[in-house]
């Protein structure tokens, strides 16, 4: 019988085992992937940054380089008599050139052409303080090939681009391109401008003076800088993202709500867990209760059919020789027929209770009469154990509208426990009181009384308190249940007032109702 329960069992603990392992697995692993994911909302806002960067540092580049493509196109050296129309050529055109020097590869001062003029002046003073042959490499110079020059002047910068170039007859030159610097920065900002709706952008040189823009500290979050490789090669070009308080707040509230949502699903998954487990203990415990009740039950029976059994058995023989033991035997008999009827038809009643099906036959009903009724067919047996009985029913009680087979059932159940559970204090007070549109009818007795703690449990089907279990004193657990059902279908209710050691005393208490219709006559009457 026990078997396949401690399998159930087994079988439960270890589903409850693995949901709580992947259930805490899993979370780790939100957990993780959710810090994680923060991590590379990070770097990944680092790593586009310096995409970024790359990109527009790239097509500045580019730019110039395209640009010193056309001047070295341009710049031949053939004709020196060409020079001014060529020299004029490119500074009219918008190749970002405020002048042009022809000269001897190993004396880029003075130039072959132009000559020094007024109107040059100060071109021509950058030029000579700039372009010097410690910082070209002879050596290393292509022919054709553009190279470029940047330095920092005390109040401005020197850029030129220059080319080694050879005419028909093999004379070399160097022609040097001297850049014209706000050109440079407006180049800058044609390149850079789309990114300062998003992103603080600088260039600055090696003293962090600010070219484009206000030089940007180096310690804000998510600060990059680079240096322009080839070009423009002194100049370093800073960056930082605008709204990253923003977007670390989106990453923030995120981690956020992910957590949330973690502890939510876990809480969930864990109370349903709690859930399932007393759903599942309390179907253990209503199962054992009903193992128990059908013992109990099959006790109750056997008692009186014996005690019946052994009465009729002696009768049967015709050896009793006195008429007065003669007829105790038969109230013997009697009674634990009764008694047995009495149960038989708790218990058909608590079936039809249970399935919900129990025939309900009201009528009015006068409350004082049924309690003496009942009270006369327990008489005996109370007299007979050695009871006190004391009763208190007024005359004139007004009728209920009530079901009386139900009622007696109530009223017996009431009665039974009080001599059941009297022990030694074998006093019984039977009361019918009205009171507030009620009439209670209270059982009390002297018995061991019922601890606070089970004072509710008492009432739940097939459910044997303490001194019931502790005494081995007879019944099934369902008595009280019936009449607590039995108080409510009339609209009332079962109270108990019990102290342990003192007694108790059980109310069935019933509303005064007239049967449907008659109210009102009543209330006109
Ligand atoms: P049963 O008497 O068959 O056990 P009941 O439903 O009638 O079942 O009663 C439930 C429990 O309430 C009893 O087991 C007993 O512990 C407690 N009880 C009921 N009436 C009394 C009483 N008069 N005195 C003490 N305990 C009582």
């Amino acid at each position: 019988m026990r078997a396949p329960f401690s399998h159930n069992t087994l079988l439960v603990a270890v589903a409850i085992g693995v949901i709580i392992v992947s259930t805490g697995t899993l979370s780790l692993v939100s957990y993780h992937y959710t810090v994680g994911r923060a991590y590379l909302v990070e770097t990944s806002l680092v790593q586009s940054i310096i995409n970024l960067v790359a990109q527009k540092i790239e097509r500045i580049e580019q730019a110039i380089i395209d640009n010193d493509r056309i001047l070295v196109e341009m710049a031949d050296v053939n004709e020196p008599s060409q020079w001014p129309a060529i020299r004029d050529e490119i500074k009219a055109s918008d190749l970002n050139v405020d002048e042009v020097y022809f000269a001897r590869p190993r004396q880029p001062f003075p130039p072959i052409y132009p000559t020094y003029s007024n109107e040059i002046r100060n071109l021509w003073g950058a030029y000579r303080n700039s372009f010097n042959l410690k910082d070209i490499d002879l050596n290393r110079l292509a022919l054709n090939q553009p190279h470029h020059l940047a330095k920092e002047r005390p109040d401005n910068y020197f850029f030129a681009s220059y080319v080694l170039k050879e005419d028909r007859k093999g004379q070399r030159y160097l022609v040097c391109f001297q850049m014209n610097n706000e050109k440079i920065i407006a180049l800058l900002d044609r390149y850079l401008r789309d990114l300062q709706a998003n992103y603080y952008v600088a260039v600055v040189d090696f003293e962090n003076n600010g070219i484009f823009n206000q030089p940007i500290s180096r310690s804000s979050k998510y600060y990059y800088e680079t240096r322009f490789p080839s070009t423009l090669y002194k100049w370093i070009l800073q960056i930082v993202p605008r709204y990253y308080s923003e977007i670390e707040r989106d990453v923030r509230n995120q981690r956020r709500t992910n957590l949330f949502l973690i502890i939510m699903s876990m809480t969930l998954i864990f109370s349903s867990l709690a859930i399932i487990y007393v759903a599942g203990r309390r179907e253990r415990q209503l199962r054992q209760l009903k193992e128990d009740f059908i013992s109990n039950v099959s006790h109750e029976l056997k008692t009186p059919l014996s005690l019946i059994g052994m009465f009729s058995e002696i009768l049967k023989t015709g050896r009793v020789k006195t008429q007065e033991t003669r007829m105790e035997y038969y109230s013997i008999i009697h009674n634990e027929a009764e008694r047995m009827g009495h149960l038989i038809g708790n218990l058909l009643d608590f079936a039809s209770l249970e399935r919900g099906k129990r025939a309900k036959h009201f009528e009015p009903v006068n409350l004082s009469q049924l309690v003496s009724r009942e009270l006369e067919a327990y008489h005996y047996q109370i007299q007979k154990e050695g009871f006190q009985l004391s009763t208190e029913m007024p005359e004139g009680m007004p009728e209920i509208y009530a079901d009386p087979v139900a009622i007696s059932m109530a009223l017996f159940n009431l009665l039974d426990n009080s001599v059941k559970y009297s022990g030694d204090g074998k006093q019984i007070a039977v009361k019918v009181v009205q009171e507030n549109g009620y009439i209670d009818v209270s059982v009390a007795d002297k018995g061991p009384g019922i601890p606070l703690e089970e004072q509710q449990k008492i009432f739940e089907k097939f459910y044997r308190g303490s001194t019931a279990v502790g005494r081995k004193v007879r019944g099934s657990g369902i008595g009280l249940s019936i009449t607590k059902h039995v108080a409510e279908m009339h609209g009332g209710a079962v109270l108990v007032d019990s102290k342990v050691g003192k007694g108790s005393t059980f109310t069935l208490r019933i509303p005064i109702r007239k049967p449907p219709g008659q109210e009102d006559v009543e209330a006109s009457t």
